[in-house]
């Protein structure tokens, strides 16, 4: 498919233009169109070009994601320092708007599959949640929500020397701070309790198809047992149980329809990499402070109650990505709303943050 041509039409700029980009092969696929490695002529060079289904609704998420990037590249982020990707480009081809981005290399979901899941290197966990947590933090400034931040949606990013660095792509599901959106934002796997439950209210039975189709979150942090306030989607809807409680649970044979979600527990996270089991004292102990760390760390970033969890800015100062030495549960300091110039005018409805991973 070598000499299939894009010819780029600016009209959407009212700017008279054209450029072409050679398609390659293809990159991606995913729900708003596929995203192919061309060939732009003019600077040398590869870029990627996403095309975006010729129906409505993906046409105006689109055009959000257009907008809203060249936001955060222009005026949040001028010098590209903040690990969000660059777009070079936009344009409609045969009634399809293709955004051309920088060419940068595979997602982290493909990099952990050809690693057999079993994770990454200390180094680059704290390596890529301290660039992940500096983009996020750009977004919040511009009042900006990304929506769908996952493995997929971060991908290893050039850098000069040999360092390895990643950037966050996919503006797809972008929608700002303070205005109504979706309530199905968030990849299954990785919603929030808060989108789960549904806020302001779900019905109960999308809410329990939804849980069915979760468990992740729960499986690691803990049970999670509604109460009858659930079903009207207050916000004291939801509370981790106590040993004893789950205990209690779990000798009675949960009835069919009644919610239900496995026990478990942050600790476990830490069981499936590679590393030998923190108990077996087996470890350097410069490597068992960073396995603390990162569990202390992770322990902020899953709290239920998405008030008291951490913003990407309080996050940003915990030991494990600091580096500095652990040495006991990070609390962190309330954070100071930073309202920098430039800003879209936008109320600030989520005071606590609380969209991270
Ligand atoms: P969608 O909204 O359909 O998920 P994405 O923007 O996430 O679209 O792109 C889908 C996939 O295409 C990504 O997961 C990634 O593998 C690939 N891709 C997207 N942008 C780039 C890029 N700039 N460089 C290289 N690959 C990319
Ligand atoms: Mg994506």
């Amino acid at each position: 498919n070598s000499d299939l041509i894009l010819y780029v039409n600016l009209e959407l700029l009212n700017k008279k233009s054209s450029r072409r980009y050679v398609v390659q092969e293809m990159l991606g696929q995913g729900t708003f169109g596929q995203v192919a490695k061309c060939w732009d002529a003019e600077t040398n060079s590869y870029v990627a070009v996403k095309v975006i289904k010729n129906q409505p609704a993906f046409y105006q998420q689109a055009i959000m994601e257009v907008s809203l990037l060249r936001l955060l590249n222009e005026k949040f982020d001028p010098d590209d320092e903040h690990h969000i990707v660059r777009m070079l480009d936009f344009f409609l081809y045969q009634n399809h708007l293709c955004i051309a981005f920088e060419m940068l290399g595979n997602n982290l979901y493909e990099l952990l599959k050809r690693n057999s899941l079993r994770g990454l290197q200390m180094k680059y966990v704290r390596t890529f949640s301290r660039q992940i947590l500096d983009a996020l933090i750009i977004m919040k400034d511009a009042g900006i929500i990304h929506c769908d931040l996952k493995p997929e949606n971060i991908l290893i990013a050039p850098t000069v020397k040999t360092a390895v660095g990643v950037k966050v792509i996919d503006f797809g599901s972008v929608c700002m701070e303070g205005k109504t959106i979706y309530s199905y934002i968030q990849s299954r796997y990785y919603r929030s309790p808060e989108v789960l439950l549904g806020y302001p209210g779900q019905p109960p039975d999308d809410l329990l198809r939804e849980a069915k189709n979760t468990g992740k979150f729960f499986k690691h942090v803990g049970s999670i047992y509604p109460s009858s306030e659930a079903r009207n989607g207050a916000s004291s809807a939801y509370r981790i149980l106590s040993e004893d409680e789950i205990e209690a649970r779990d000798s009675k044979k949960p009835k069919v329809g009644r919610w239900y979600f496995p026990r478990g527990r942050l600790d476990r996270l830490i069981y499936t990499y590679p590393w030998k089991n923190l108990s077996e004292g087996n470890l350097p102990e410069t490597e068992k402070a960073d396995c603390l760390a990162l569990v202390d760390f992770l322990r902020g970033l899953v709290e239920f109650d998405p008030n008291k969890r951490w913003s990407p800015l309080q996050a940003s100062y915990h030991p494990f990505i600091t580096g500095e030495a652990f040495t006991g549960p990070y609390e962190p300091v309330q954070e100071t709303p930073r309202i920098p110039v430039g800003r879209a005018a936008v109320v600030d409805h989520n005071p606590g943050g609380g969209h991270l991973l």
